[in-house]
């Protein structure tokens, strides 16, 4: 099976997670530190928090924003659930922003009428989390300008975009958003195992974060109720969780880390292969914009969705693993359950009936790509399909 996403481990990461292993610190020692250091320097961030998940450091972003019961934060409804269920963790509650047709992402016009309605109705929401979706940046300068007219926060799900950019930034410098999140699953552009970071250029929401991730708990007498009672003492003085990334996954993390340019460059060479392979196909490509530059965590594509089924099945008869990125949030049953239901979001379920992922990572071979290439060629290139390829 050609597949969709893979890590890439070298023998020298595993070298590192070996040395690691027999050091005095297997949980959050120095290891941890060093590799939050990596990620701000490479990311021009000033704070990174790093996490068990990028679920986890989403709902300490949620967290340090203040979200709590009776607050409503929106989100993209073509992401994977956790960009939503992070907030409902705080008890808030949920809505979203549809889709740009052509970009997958959260289209800013439909966010400023739904802004402004809300805004009539004294419902806007307290912070949005925008979705790069497959790596390819929103656009947040629109959105940035919107959330600072409401008075909103912004967390970006970057969870695909490690190693992407806008308007020559990296994303996670935060220029337009107070706190970034990126994933480290074995799919995403760098791994840990599982792991998660938040960046930020605010030192209050890091140590927020930072307490958040341990429980709550405090070794610091200024942040202490009363007077310390000795060398052994902690308070707890919030309600925490147990977030922390291993020493073992953060030193892998910043092996993964000093080979991001190496890994993006090669995604970016693969998706235009593609580009320009499937140009003249019934295909409709996720369109690029000017400002940003994609990480290319996927490489998406619409196919007409009389023939998607058929289209999916093919490759991987073919065995190449193709994949469906996302279904709807707002049609799983747990949302259906809160009231949400299928025609809710017209764009973003036309394009998950039309969406496929196929292969692309780093160590995809030149000839991997040409097979992935000629199977869904040959496929276009069937009467059937030109016939309903209207798109
Ligand atoms: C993978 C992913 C997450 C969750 O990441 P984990 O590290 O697996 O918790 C969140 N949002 C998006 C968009 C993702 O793709």
């Amino acid at each position: 099976m050609i597949s969709y996403g893979r890590q890439a481990i070298t023998a020298e990461d595993i070298d590192t997670v070996v040395a690691v292993l027999k050091s005095d610190f297997l949980t959050q020692g120095p290891q941890v530190p060093r590799f939050e250091q990596a990620l701000c320097q490479q990311l021009h961030a000033a704070h990174a928090v790093a996490a068990n998940s990028a679920t986890s450091a989403l709902h300490l972003a949620c967290r340090a924003l203040s979200l709590a019961p009776g607050d409503r934060f929106w989100t993209s409804p073509i992401s994977f659930v956790a960009s939503a269920n992070c907030g409902l963790f705080c008890g808030a509650s949920v809505d979203f922003v549809d889709i740009d047709p052509h970009t997958f992402n959260i289209c800013p016009e439909k966010l400023e009428q739904k802004l402004t309605r809300a805004a009539h109705q004294n419902q806007l929401p307290k912070l949005i989390i925008p979705v790069h979706l497959g790596g390819l940046p929103c656009d947040m300068a629109a959105i940035a300008s919107l959330a600072r007219r409401y008075d909103i926060k912004i967390i970006e799900d970057a969870s695909h975009a490690l190693g992407g950019h806008y308007q020559d930034h990296p994303i996670g410098s935060g220029q337009h958003s107070d706190i970034t999140v990126f994933s480290f699953h074995p799919v995403k552009i760098i791994t840990t195992g599982e792991g998660g970071a938040a960046l930020t250029q605010s030192a209050d929401l890091a140590e927020t974060m930072r307490l958040l991730r341990s429980h709550g708990v405090t070794r610091e007498q200024q942040k202490m109720l009363g007077e310390s009672d000795g060398d052994w003492y902690y308070q707890q003085i919030e309600l925490g969780y147990n977030y922390r990334l291993t020493d073992i996954q953060a030193a892998l993390g910043t092996q993964q880390l000093s080979r991001l340019r190496q890994y993006v460059s090669r995604r970016q060479q693969l998706a235009r292969r593609y580009d320009e392979a499937f140009a003249d196909l019934p295909l409709r490509l996720q369109r690029q914009t000017p400002t940003a530059q994609s990480a290319y965590h996927l490489y998406l594509l619409r196919v007409p969705a009389a023939e998607r089924k058929a289209v999916f099945n093919e490759l991987r008869a073919k065995k190449i693993g193709a994949h469906v990125h996302y279904i709807p949030i707002h049609t799983q049953p747990y949302f259906q359950k809160m009231g949400f239901a299928w025609g809710d979001f017209p764009a973003a379920e036309a394009f998950y009936r039309e969406a496929l992922s196929i292969p692309l990572h780093p160590q995809m071979s030149d000839n991997d790509q040409q097979t992935v290439i000629r199977a869904l060629r040959s496929y276009c290139k069937q009467q059937s399909f030109n016939k309903v390829a209207v798109l």
